[in-house]
């Protein structure tokens, strides 16, 4: 089943305002099985508003058509919808009767222009709004010889997400047939979204039944998987299958296959392997740290580390010689694994983690670009360097130096 989303408001399409219910609603549509195949956003336009119901009318099931139910001039949703539908509205003097006892609850009187709340589509039932004072409503019609599920409801997100659980939801699962959805997310790290997809499209789009959406960002890529079928064991299993072959694609780039972040999957390797750590870093000014204690339980394997930006705390903190700064430099592959190494034996871990590097935009110079960054782990025995040239800003430098750093140590712990 095909839905469309219309979110109204001439301020959505302004740069202050973004429409964010529409979020909220596709998540609950999804969960029940239902597609979202439109969002549509629009001003508060008496014709654009008809124009847009018509089109999602002719193109969808579902229409949940939400804000422009309040009392001003430019709320128009319920007038838009009887035109659009070509269905009566009615006053209902029942609703008139509780927005008057409501304001007066509020000891407030009501000005005239609120009674339009009370407006009513023919055949529509009202879904009840405690928290605001506009009712939304619920229509279940045929029209142009299909059945269309109508929902109105109010615009302001503490009103909308109540109403959409309360009233909403119940309502769509009673007329749906029963389906049941599964879901997997897996996640990869340092790899490209197109190089991810040009392995896994030949996959997945095997599995039809299973709609795939991959959201990358900052060297970290997600696949959402989900299947909706009449019994769970069935949606599951495909769901499964299809996490399966793209894990074995993907092999050692996959980190998680349940959904955690890279910091929580290397918290849970130094954990199930009794191992701590520590880091010393200075081009990431402390992200590695920051990303790992933003993990609750982190203490139980992470120790903390120093921030070592000038070449005098490297040697204070991480005991990294000067004269190993002197002939190699601070962003080198000896600093590198010497900050590691040293950080290690201070802070007494199992491993240590060193990063340095050259984030820009200034620093840079022909032998050492911006975006030199080395990294390396330390285990006392083995101490392991990787170099990379990352491309971008500075901020995207050093968070792809930090998802390297956390990368290198769950390879490590593998
Ligand atoms: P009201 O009775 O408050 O006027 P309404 O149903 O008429 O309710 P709108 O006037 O369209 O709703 O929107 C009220 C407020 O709700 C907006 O100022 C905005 O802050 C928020 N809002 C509206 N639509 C959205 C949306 N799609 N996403 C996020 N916030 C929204
Ligand atoms: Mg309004």
């Amino acid at each position: 089943m095909n839905s469309e989303i219309i979110a109204i408001g001439s301020e959505l399409l302004s740069p202050y305002r973004q429409d964010t219910n529409s979020l909220f609603v596709t998540e609950r549509l999804n969960q029940l099985g239902i597609t979202v195949a439109f969002k549509t956003i629009v001003g508060d336009r008496p014709k654009h508003l008809v124009d847009a119901i018509r089109s999602a009318l002719s193109r969808t099931d579902v229409v949940v058509i939400m804000g422009g139910l309040g009392p001003t001039e430019d709320d128009l949703t319920r007038e838009a919808v009887a035109e659009a539908m070509q269905v009566g509205l009615k006053r209902d003097p029942e609703l008139i009767a509780q927005l008057y006892a409501r304001m007066a609850a509020r000891r407030l009187t009501m000005t005239r222009n609120n009674e339009k709340q009370a407006d009513v589509l023919d055949g529509a039932i009202i879904l009840v709004n405690p928290r605001g004072s506009a009712p939304g409503q619920w229509l279940d019609v045929v029209y142009g010889k299909h059945r269309k599920l109508v929902m109105l409801v109010p615009g302001p997100p503490s009103e909308l997400k109540p109403m959409f659980d309360e009233e909403c939801v119940p309502r769509l699962r009673e007329v749906l047939p029963r389906r049941h959805i599964a879901t997997r997310v897996l996640k990869a790290a340092l790899i490209g979204e197109s190089a991810a997809d040009a392995r896994i499209a030949p996959i997945y789009t095997q599995f039809t039944d299973v709609e795939t959406t991959i959201l990358a960002h900052l060297g970290d890529i997600q696949l959402n998987l989900l299947c909706s079928k009449p019994i769970l064991e069935l949606a599951q299993a495909r769901v499964d299958e299809l996490a399966s072959r793209i894990e074995e694609e993907l092999d050692d780039l996959i980190y998680s296959s349940q959904g955690e972040s890279l910091e929580q999957i290397v918290l849970l390797h130094l954990e199930m392997q009794g191992a701590t750590l520590s880091v010393a870093e200075s081009c990431t000014g402390g992200m590695v740290a920051e990303r790992l204690t933003s993990i609750s339980g982190s203490s139980r394997s992470f120790v903390g580390g120093a921030v070592v930006y000038s070449n005098e705390l490297k040697t204070e903190f991480a005991d990294v010689s000067p004269t190993l700064i002197e002939r190699h430099g601070a962003v080198s592959r000896e600093v590198a694994a010497a900050l590691a190494e040293g950080i290690r034996v201070r802070c007494d871990t199992t491993l240590g983690v060193g990063v340095t590097g050259i984030a820009g935009p200034s620093g840079g110079s022909d032998e050492k670009p911006v975006g030199l960054v080395y990294l390396s782990v330390s285990d006392g025995k083995k101490t392991e360097v990787v170099e990379r040239r990352f491309s971008g800003d500075r901020d995207r430098i050093r968070h792809y130096a930090s998802q390297t750093a956390l990368d290198l140590v769950r390879r490590r712990l593998m």
